[in-house]
């Protein structure tokens, strides 16, 4: 972190110029850049890592963005967009916290969603989609006719359980699949235009501002050492979300921040757009929103943090989920099902305001020797961006200790009692009595508790047996920074910051509920929204920086 106190020598020294700097080259940064290109500005696209290890969320992704049908009707499309933002046109609901913009907000949704299927082939006429869902909220206003679409990404055509998530980073581009064809394709569109330049490890520490306050440049480190990159016209924040800033993680989420929770993508987003916001005194809203569910987490740790995995065994035949005394407490199904599976984490948080704890972080996935020989529980492709190697039959993670076992449920749950995260709170009686009923269930065909889905019922009884720890998280976090419309940065009192933008996880619209496919669609959308405004901006009459971090140097 660069201070007041630190030697002069480390402080900038080279000067790079561009209309538009943009800070983060995942979904929303590449798309930012390129309409802010297309819109007559030219672009520095700043990227901590190195080129050749890039990994952004937006490249581990699934690569699925809600793109309605541009023939929908535009009215239903602003309806279902507000109830999805901030709910605030649902019966009963109180949580909307964006009615002063929310309707601009929903109407920018429905002018620039429906283009985002033709904005992407429009980048590389060898990508292609493939469709894969429709509206997840079917009782939301407008759900009916907004022609509402979710499509993934691929150069194969190819979309199946088999493939998602396949490793094909090294591949060549037309095997590319999922988030790798999404992230193939917008590179395509960056490296086409020849006013992008692409600054590969280089991070953006510090916004610079001139005597106005506006915002007109970004302090980077690099390799070399610090750099000035001045913004004529705009800085555009897609830095990602704070899935790996310890502090952020402990001030923003509900419970224990650090290591109650765990997030499986890229160990790059540390928040670090939102510190530079907050300097300026920007505003934060809904800090402690993510799309996540529960998940577990291996003890490997980046920035002092676990490192989560997308836990897709959950909800499978042969496994349950307990709390931490061996009680089962929801469908399991809804852990991982469309579209309550990006909010789940909310159940795992309950707290118990007697016991003073939360008796759900962690939870425990129990599955048995059959599940455990049908493939793995996690994805392992995404853990691999993470080099988590999990391995395909589970049996790694078992002998590094990932996953506990016991000959028999009793051995099992002492071995859960002995965990630190479990403080001896099993009951073994209790995990006994919960399985012995699931299974009962799985006899009869019907979940007389939860209602699970028939079909995803199957006995846990088949030794040995397993155990895994689930912890609220997921992806990603979504709150952060408060933008309007037109992605213009807010501070306290509601007024932008000068010639600051931002999208992309940093600043989500999704505030209330959540829909795979809904991240990247934002990328798309509002990063090209963000891009769009920053280069329309006329250029700043004075680019004389007098913010602190400059005055050092
Ligand atoms: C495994 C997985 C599957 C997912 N599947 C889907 C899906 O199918 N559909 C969907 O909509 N969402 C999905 N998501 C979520 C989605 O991928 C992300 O929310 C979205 O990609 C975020 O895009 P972004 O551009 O905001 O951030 P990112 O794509 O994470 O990009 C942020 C970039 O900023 C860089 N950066 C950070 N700090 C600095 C700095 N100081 N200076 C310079 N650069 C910096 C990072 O290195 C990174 O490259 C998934 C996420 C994961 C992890």
């Amino acid at each position: 972190m660069l201070t007041q106190a630190e030697p002069e020598e480390n402080v900038a020294v080279t000067e790079v110029l561009a209309d538009v700097v943009v800070v983060g080259f995942g979904g929303a940064g590449g798309c930012a850049a390129i309409e802010a290109h297309d819109h007559g500005a030219t672009v520095a696209l700043l990227e901590k890592q190195p080129e050749e290890s890039h990994y952004s969320n937006t490249r581990m992704s699934g690569g699925g963005y809600h793109s309605p049908n541009p023939a929908g009707n535009r009215a239903a499309l602003v309806a279902y967009a507000r109830a999805m933002f901030s709910g605030e046109n649902l019966p009963n609901m109180i949580e909307g916290e964006q009615p002063d913009f929310s309707e601009e907000l929903a109407e920018a949704w429905a002018e620039m969603s429906p283009q985002n299927e033709a904005f992407m082939r429009g980048l590389d006429p060898q990508y292609q989609t493939v469709s894969i869902a429709n509206a997840a909220f079917p009782d939301f206003p407008g759900a009916k006719d907004a022609g509402y679409s979710v499509v993934k990404s691929t150069y194969t055509g190819a979309e199946d359980e088999a493939t998602q998530f396949r490793v094909t980073r090294g591949a060549d581009k037309t095997e590319k699949e999922s988030g790798e064809a999404f992230h193939a394709c917008v590179l395509t569109g960056v490296q086409s235009r020849e006013g992008i330049a692409v600054h590969y490890g280089t991070r953006a520490r510090r916004l610079l501002t001139n005597a106005e306050g506006e915002v007109i440049g970004v302090l980077a480190e690099t390799g070399s050492g610090m750099v000035r990159f001045l913004a004529r016209r705009g800085v555009v924040l897609t830095s990602g979300g704070y899935e790996y800033n310890k502090r952020m993680r402990k001030a923003f989420l509900d419970g224990p921040g650090a290591e109650g929770w765990a997030f499986y993508g890229t160990t790059a987003n540390t928040g670090d757009g939102i510190e530079m916001a907050v300097r300026l005194g920007a505003q934060l809203t809904k800090v402690g929103k993510i799309a996540g569910r529960i998940i577990c987490a291996v003890p490997e740790r980046r920035h002092g943090l676990k490192i989560g995995l997308n836990t897709n065994g959950v909800g499978k035949p042969n496994e349950l989920v307990v709390d931490n005394y061996g009680a089962r407490y929801a469908s399991e199904r809804r852990i991982t099902k469309d579209p309550s599976r990006y909010i789940f984490y909310k159940e795992a948080l309950r707290f118990d305001t007697l016991s003073l704890s939360y008796p759900r972080i962690p939870s425990w996935m129990i599955f048995d020797e059959t599940l455990r020989a049908a493939g793995p529980v996690v994805r392992v492709a995404a853990a691999l961006y993470n080099n988590i190697d999990w391995g395909a039959d589970n049996m790694k993670a078992v002998e590094k200790g990932w996953v506990l076992s016991g000959a028999t449920l009793e051995e099992l749950a002492r071995r859960i009692h002995d965990h630190p995260d479990n403080c001896n709170r099993m009951e073994t009686d209790t995990l006994l009595a919960t399985v012995a009923r699931f299974n009962d269930f799985c006899a009869a065909g019907r979940d007389e508790d939860f209602d699970r889905e028939a079909t995803s019922l199957g006995p846990v009884m088949k030794p040995p047996f397993y155990a895994i720890p689930l912890y609220p998280g997921g992806p990603n976090t979504k709150g952060g920074l408060r933008v309007d419309a037109e992605r213009k940065v807010l501070d306290w009192d509601d007024r932008p910051i000068p010639r600051l933008y931002s999208a992309g996880e940093i600043s989500s619209a999704f505030q209330f509920v959540y829909q795979g496919g809904g991240n990247l669609g934002e990328c798309i959308a509002f990063g090209r929204l963000a891009g769009r405004h920053a280069a329309a901006k006329p250029d700043a009459a004075d680019l004389t920086i007098t913010n602190q971090a400059v005055q050092a140097g």
